[in-house]
């Protein structure tokens, strides 16, 4: 016999289709605050890349995205969002994602971790 949790429906991880009327408001407001150009980061707080103007070798559009500076969607406070430019996120979510593959294949290593989280 099956055991019953083998048809459990598995979670589905779903993405919003539209974004809500709030998340527009807080764009626009972050958006004006930095007078549609990149704001930079830690890493890169110099950069004013404007939005919508060809940059780069290519000459694509710069896009300004708004970003969660802690990688917490649920953290709106002002100081942690920021409107950048594709290579100022990408360069700040590396972070990011180097420290969750370093947590995956910690746990895939079957160790638990003794002092908190790793650097
Ligand atoms: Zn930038």
């Amino acid at each position: 016999m099956i055991p019953v949790a083998f048809f459990a429906p598995t979670p589905e991880v779903t993405m919003p289709s539209k974004p809500s009327k709030k998340l527009k408001a807080l764009r626009a407001a972050v958006m004006e605050r930095a007078g549609f150009r990149c704001e930079g980061t830690p890493l890169s707080p110099h950069c004013r890349l404007e939005h919508g103007l060809p940059h780069g070798k290519k000459g694509k559009r710069a896009i300004l995205r708004l970003t969660h500076l802690d990688q917490d969607p649920d953290n709106t406070d002002p100081s942690n969002l920021r409107m950048l430019c594709g290579r100022c996120r990408t360069a700040w979510d590396q972070r990011f994602r180097e420290l969750s593959a370093a947590a995956a294949r910690h746990r895939s290593n079957g160790q638990i971790e003794l002092f908190g989280a790793r650097p």
